[in-house]
């Protein structure tokens, strides 16, 4: 293809593993990729009715790029067959992206150990988990990009929020540490910290609570998945490619 015609994120050839894609940000990262060229591994805990729509969709995008693979992501042994399968079908990986996290909120007297365990092993273990098994494979090839979703949570706090602010810091280090120790592989890490991105996450939120949040917004309105995605598809790609161990904000100027 001559330069002129080759879109600016190109894809091609690439084989992603997005956690999950079943809806909200992880959906519209798996969305870009595919639609950038990627073949996407895209992750959900389970393959029900509303998923199985969800990937239908996807699959509309680029027929044959889409690889369903249903694991959760707190079980260490289902993140680890994830990379496993991913290199059965594919024999490599090239984008990592950890998305898949779940929000609890609790006041500190009332938090449970189920709460703690459950937060910890889905938002924060699973990148671990997924790394590990990711790096192992990228080492084998020419490299490859993890992006990380952290969230502002994790350098400003929220009331109620300890778990939840504490499993996204974490990615912080666990970003910094990676992409320090796996930049002489030519791997990249990076994370992205959303602001407040309306999604099912999200909108359970008080109409009180959302006001005060948007009031917050330099920008002057909520987040989109998409807002998150563009940058997630930037930092996966080679427009990045000299970017490493960085925290990007997508948070309409929320922190500054
Ligand atoms: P959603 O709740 O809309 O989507 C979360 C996704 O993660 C779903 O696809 C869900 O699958 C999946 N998931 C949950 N648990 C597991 C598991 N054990 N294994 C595999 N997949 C799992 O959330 P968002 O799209 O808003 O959030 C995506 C990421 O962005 C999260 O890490 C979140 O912490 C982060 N973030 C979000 C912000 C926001 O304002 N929305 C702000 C900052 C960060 P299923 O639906 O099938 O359960």
């Amino acid at each position: 293809m001559p330069d002129a015609e080759r879109p600016i994120v190109d894809l091609g050839g690439k084989i992603a593993l997005v956690t999950g894609a079943s809806r909200g940000i992880g959906h519209a990262i798996a969305r870009r990729l595919l639609e950038a060229g990627a073949t996407v591994a895209a992750n959900a805990p389970r393959l029900d009715e509303a998923t199985l729509a969800a990937f239908a969709a996807l699959e509309a995008i680029r027929p044959g790029a889409l690889i369903p693979l249903e694991a959760s992501v707190d079980q260490p042994e289902a993140a680890r067959g994830l990379v496993r399968s991913l290199y059965q079908r594919c024999k490599r990986i090239d984008i990592l992206v950890n998305n898949a996290g779940i929000l609890r909120e609790s006041v500190i007297g009332m938090i449970s150990d189920e709460e703690i365990d459950a937060v910890l092993r889905t938002n924060l273990h699973s990148v671990i988990h997924l790394t590990q098994g990711a790096a192992r494979l990228m080492m084998r090839g020419d490299g490859g990009a993890i992006v990380n979703l952290s969230s502002i949570m994790g350098r400003v706090g929220y009331p109620g929020q300890l778990v939840y602010a504490s499993s996204k810091a974490g990615i912080v280090g666990a970003t910094v540490s990676a992409a320090k120790e796996l930049a002489r592989y030519n791997i990249r890490v990076n994370a992205v910290a959303p602001g407040y991105i309306e999604t099912h996450m999200t909108e359970g939120f008080s109409s009180e609570a959302k006001a005060k949040l948007v009031a917050q917004i330099g920008l002057g309105r909520a987040g989109r998945a998409e807002d998150v995605a563009d940058v997630v598809l930037f930092l996966a790609s080679d427009l990045a490619r000299y970017v490493t161990g960085q925290v990007l904000g997508v948070d309409g100027g929320m922190v500054i």
